[in-house]
């Protein structure tokens, strides 16, 4: 059993309109409304691989119950969210037919109080503890409320209870909990030269481990993934770039990579997973959904560079 925490979870809409014009009352073509935000992305990219996957983070209100539903009616997803006395926010995605391009439009969220963030914490320690759990990720910006340093407590937990541990979030929160030596980091390249201040991925996947991280996975979009590892370092591309929806890529990547490191797989199949996985993602039209034929397709044609570190 997998665990994804998603502090910032979210219920997405999606609105299709024939063309997006401002000023104008438009027809809306197609409405999707389904569970978001980014482990809550992840866990569903899991459970569609075969795995059985733990869902927490922070519901509330009214969409918070959407969200626990919703979640629930899906196979190999159970749902452990702590409660939170706020709405859990929407995200509007109004998708113009037109251009393709879509106008994103995302509320910040409740502002969680020190007693939810505390019994959330004891949710956590329990999920962590529990037998059976294998990896858990941590996915996402925090929510108003939750302290900077929340992501180097979860680590740190994590690492206590001797389940590994991967983090995908940005800035502050990421530079503290990189200190707290997650097993593996997972920012896209703008991300990771925040980190560090370098823009070469391997000084700054370098920099990076010297910061704490064990494993740093750098996620370059069509160039595929940048890994340095204590096993040795990699790089992943897909063979070709593939145009579509980015969005959830990284998530996918997030992923594969989780599955793999659950599975005890070696480090080149890990990444060749995560880039099949992640760029199948950019090929299907939904955010966040990948296409299977093309994902065991690309798996078989991506590019796996590198080499295994000196014993
Ligand atoms: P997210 O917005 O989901 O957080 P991200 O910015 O963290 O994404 P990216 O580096 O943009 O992550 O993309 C993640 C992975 O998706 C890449 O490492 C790559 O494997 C795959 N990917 C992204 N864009 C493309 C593309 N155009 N063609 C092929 N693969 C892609
Ligand atoms: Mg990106
Ligand atoms: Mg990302």
């Amino acid at each position: 059993m997998m665990l994804t925490v998603t502090l910032n979870a979210a219920l997405d809409l999606t609105y299709r309109v024939p063309a997006l014009t401002p000023h104008t009352t438009h027809r809306v073509t197609e409405v999707i409304e389904r569970p978001g935000g980014k482990g809550v992305n992840v866990a569903r990219v899991l459970a569609a691989l075969g795995h059985e996957v733990t869902v927490t983070g922070f519901a509330g209100g009214g969409t918070g119950r959407v969200l626990r539903e919703r979640l629930a009616d899906e196979p190999r997803v159970t749902v452990a969210f702590a409660p939170v006395a706020g709405a859990t926010r929407r995200t509007v995605a109004v998708a113009d037919a037109a251009t393709g391009d879509t106008t994103q439009l995302n509320e910040p969220g409740p502002t969680v109080t020190p007693a939810e963030w505390a019994a959330f914490l004891d949710t956590y320690e329990a999920l962590v503890h529990r037998p059976g759990t294998t990896a858990v990720a941590l996915c996402g910006s925090l929510p108003p409320g939750v302290p900077v340093g929340a992501y180097a407590l979860l680590v740190r937990a994590a690492r206590a209870a001797h389940v590994p541990v991967l983090l995908d979030t940005s800035g502050e929160p990421l530079r503290r909990a990189v200190a707290a030596r997650p097993d593996i980091i997972k920012p896209n390249a703008e991300e990771l030269a925040e980190l560090t201040g370098f823009h070469e991925p391997v000084r700054a996947t370098r920099d990076a481990r010297r910061r704490g991280a064990h494993a740093v996975v750098a996620s370059l979009g069509a160039d595929g993934l940048f890994a340095l590892t204590p096993d040795g370092g990699w790089q992943a591309r897909p063979p070709a770039p593939v145009r579509g929806n980015p969005t959830g890529a990284g998530d996918s990547a997030v992923a594969g990579l989780l599955s793999g490191l659950a599975e005890g797989l070696p480090w080149p199949d890990r990444l060749a997973r995560a880039v099949a996985l992640s760029a199948a993602t950019v090929a299907a039209p939904a955010a966040g959904e990948f296409d299977r034929t093309t994902y065991e397709d690309l798996l078989t044609r991506v590019a796996v560079t590198g080499r295994r570190a000196a014993a």
